[in-house]
């Protein structure tokens, strides 16, 4: 069985990479690089028990658990647990760093919002790349290139095309993060939007320790924010906040922060610690969270077309939700059915996207 997977992001490889546990060919075409997208920009927070009560429960359960089985095994993943607090601030970059902690005096760190047993992370572009090459090791590979449409026969997919190349397939799997809006030109597919977000990161070597915050600080002068601070294995901190609804460009290698955004979190990261006034700057960037209308993923069978698969629009729980999704996709595709129940993220429970609007947007 051969299945193409669109989309070299932490979805796709999770899928590429459980396909090829079960024996399957599994081939990513990617038309960037292998996690250059969110899924090397992102948080990569991990949490057990923060979506229960709603339909994702069983899938970041399932989850939660599969990365604390893969963190020693992924090279580079950068896997480990932390305590996670919640506060507030009022922004001051003047103001000093506490005696009995890394956060500045302006900072107050009033509840604890997850234990080492509940809460855990890792690096995610280390991750989906070191889970990629795992794939690898078991038959999967990496094609450069852009999918630019699928080959079809009558109601079945038959593979992809790429310009003017085909790759024939079994299977072909709809993984492209907010792009994968591109594909409701060629299947039956619900929207999928992009919700930009900034980040930087700092390095900090052990001057912070493994603590994540959940933070509302007042900018100066302006809104409120919601900063999270991730600070990481390899001696890091991730810093991100500032959502902006700036359009998704088409090429996925064009996506840039916006004009002065990141002025405006190395202020708010300023005010949450003085160790951010001053650290070297590692990256500064920007990415976009795939999100569906109503902020569940996509993951599942295309409607009346056989041999067409989707999994998107994980939106803020991508990298948790990643090697559920993987597991859960590659049962469907080689068994028929997937042990989590996909229902509550059934592609046709969502009306399909015009595409007569994609050459209008
Ligand atoms: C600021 C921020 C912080 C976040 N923090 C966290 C967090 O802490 N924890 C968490 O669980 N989630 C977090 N997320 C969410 C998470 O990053 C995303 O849900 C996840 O990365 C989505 O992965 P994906 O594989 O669906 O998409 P992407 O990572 O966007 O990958 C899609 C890939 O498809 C490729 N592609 C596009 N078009 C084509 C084409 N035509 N042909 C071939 N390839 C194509 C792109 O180049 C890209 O590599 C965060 C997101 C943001 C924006």
């Amino acid at each position: 069985m051969r299945v193409v997977v669109c989309g070299g992001g932490v979805i796709g490889v999770a899928i590429a990479y459980f396909l090829s546990r079960r024996g399957a060919e599994a081939i990513v075409v990617e038309s960037t690089g292998i996690a250059h997208a969110a899924s090397g920009k992102s948080g990569g927070f991990l949490a057990l028990d923060w979506c229960d009560g709603g339909p994702l429960s069983a899938l970041a359960r399932r989850s939660f658990a599969l990365h604390a089985e893969l963190g020693p095994t992924v090279h580079g993943g950068g896997y480990r647990r932390l305590v996670t607090y919640g506060g507030h601030g009022n922004g001051s970059p003047a103001a000093g760093r506490r005696t009995d902690g890394w956060t500045s005096t302006a900072v107050t760190l009033d509840r604890r919002l997850g234990t080492p047993e509940t809460t855990a992370q890792i690096d995610p572009a280390g991750f989906t790349r070191g889970l990629m090459r795992l794939a690898e090791d078991r038959g999967a590979s990496v094609r450069p290139g852009r999918v630019t449409g699928l080959l079809r026969t009558g109601d079945r997919v038959g593979g992809v095309a790429l310009g003017n190349e085909r790759l024939e397939a079994d299977a072909v799997v709809i993984a492209m993060g907010p792009w994968s809006i591109l594909a409701a030109a060629w299947l039956p597919l619900p929207a999928v939007y992009g919700l930009k977000g900034h980040s930087i990161v700092y390095r900090t070597g052990d001057a912070v320790p493994p603590e994540a915050l959940f933070l509302e600080i007042r900018e100066r002068g302006g809104p409120e924010a919601s900063p999270e601070v991730f600070p990481r294995a390899d001696g890091t901190t991730y810093v991100c906040a500032i959502s902006s609804d700036s359009p998704l460009p088409v090429d996925p290698a064009a996506v840039e922060p916006d004009p002065g955004a990141i002025d405006r979190l190395a202020a708010i990261a300023a005010g949450i610690s003085p160790i951010f006034a001053s650290a070297p700057v590692v990256a500064a960037q920007a990415c976009f969270r795939p999100v569906t209308a109503d902020g569940l993923p996509l993951i599942g069978p295309v409607p009346g077309v056989g041999g067409a698969y989707v999994a998107t629009g994980h939106s803020v729980w991508g990298m948790l939700n990643a090697p559920a999704t993987g597991e859960a996709v590659s049962e469907l595709i080689l068994d028929g059915a997937s042990a989590v129940d996909l229902a509550p993220f059934a592609p046709g429970r969502l009306p399909s996207f015009d595409p007569a609007r994609l050459a209008a947007r």
